[in-house]
């Protein structure tokens, strides 16, 4: 059953990614109520404009109470492009409580004319196509390296912001500290250890794609993890899409 839609009654975004953040100040600066919610991974979010709530929502079910409890007029599923369970969950929510939802998601890299990519569907697939004396570059995060752990005859690199409690499980490895930088540090960086291999997930986006640039120009083979599935439509691409899609709903 519809619920009148109302253009005081919040916006809820479904958070964690730097578009997320950028929808709830357009939102915000057009004078609208909106509520960001994180999955309470980080432990101390920056904050964001509008209100902010953290944790689940208990499932399809908890997020449909939550949907209806709140009044919410419009639901934005800002995920992360590989948060694949709250982008599954977000259809079925909206569904059961009647509540029109956009998934936001920046398109996925494109594989170009001079990409040598494999891809693969999951980490597990990465770490088998690598090959036994490769120097990888994993660009991923501390809680996808388990099943590389299974390799005793490839060296790992890897790039974190703040050295790891627990030193990694992996038998021959080493840590760049830092953040993804140009495609001039992208370059020195794979030169400089020997990669042989990048490993990475297509999250998109242009704050990780000089990496992707660097491999292309030096002739590096990208092993890309695929997105685990397309976004349910409607879709916006872009945080202005969103903004109109939004408008389009409260004038309805
Ligand atoms: P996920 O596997 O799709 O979700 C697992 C569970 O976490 C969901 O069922 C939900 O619990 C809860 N959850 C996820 N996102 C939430 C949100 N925005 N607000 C409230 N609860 C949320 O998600 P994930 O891959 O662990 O990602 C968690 C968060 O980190 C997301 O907000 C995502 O945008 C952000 N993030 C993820 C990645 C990534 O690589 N996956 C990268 C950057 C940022 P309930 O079922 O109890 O509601």
């Amino acid at each position: 059953m519809k619920r009148p839609m109302l253009a005081n009654n919040p916006v809820l975004i479904l958070g964690g990614t730097a578009e997320a953040a950028a929808l709830a100040g357009r939102l915000t600066a057009q004078g609208l109520k909106v509520i960001t919610s994180l999955a309470g991974r980080t432990r101390d979010p920056a904050p964001l404009p509008g209100e902010t709530r953290i944790g689940g929502f208990g499932g399809v079910e908890g997020l449909a109470s939550y949907l209806r409890d709140n009044q919410i007029v419009v639901l934005v599923d800002a995920t992360h492009p590989f948060a694949a369970q709250m982008s599954a969950n977000a259809p079925a929510a909206a569904e059961k409580s009647g509540t029109p939802r956009l998934c936001l998601e920046r398109p996925a890299w494109r594989r170009q004319a001079d990409d040598n990519w494999i891809d693969v569907g999951d980490e597990a697939a990465a770490t088998a196509v690598l090959p036994a004396g490769a120097r990888a570059f994993l660009a991923l995060g501390s809680q996808h390296l388990a099943p590389f752990a299974k390799r005793d005859n490839v060296h790992f690199v890897l790039r974190m912001v703040d050295e790891p409690r627990a030193a990694p499980a992996l038998a021959s490895h080493e840590i760049v500290p830092g953040l993804p930088g140009d495609i001039e540090s992208e370059t020195a960086l794979l030169r400089g250890r020997r990669i042989t291999h990048l490993v990475c997930r297509n999250s998109g986006g242009d704050a990780s794609y000089a990496k992707i640039v660097a491999a292309r120009d030096l002739g590096i083979p990208v092993i890309m993890i695929r997105r685990p599935a397309e976004p349910v439509p409607p879709v916006a691409q872009t945080v202005e899409e969103a903004v109109a899609f939004i408008e389009s709903v409260l004038s309805a």
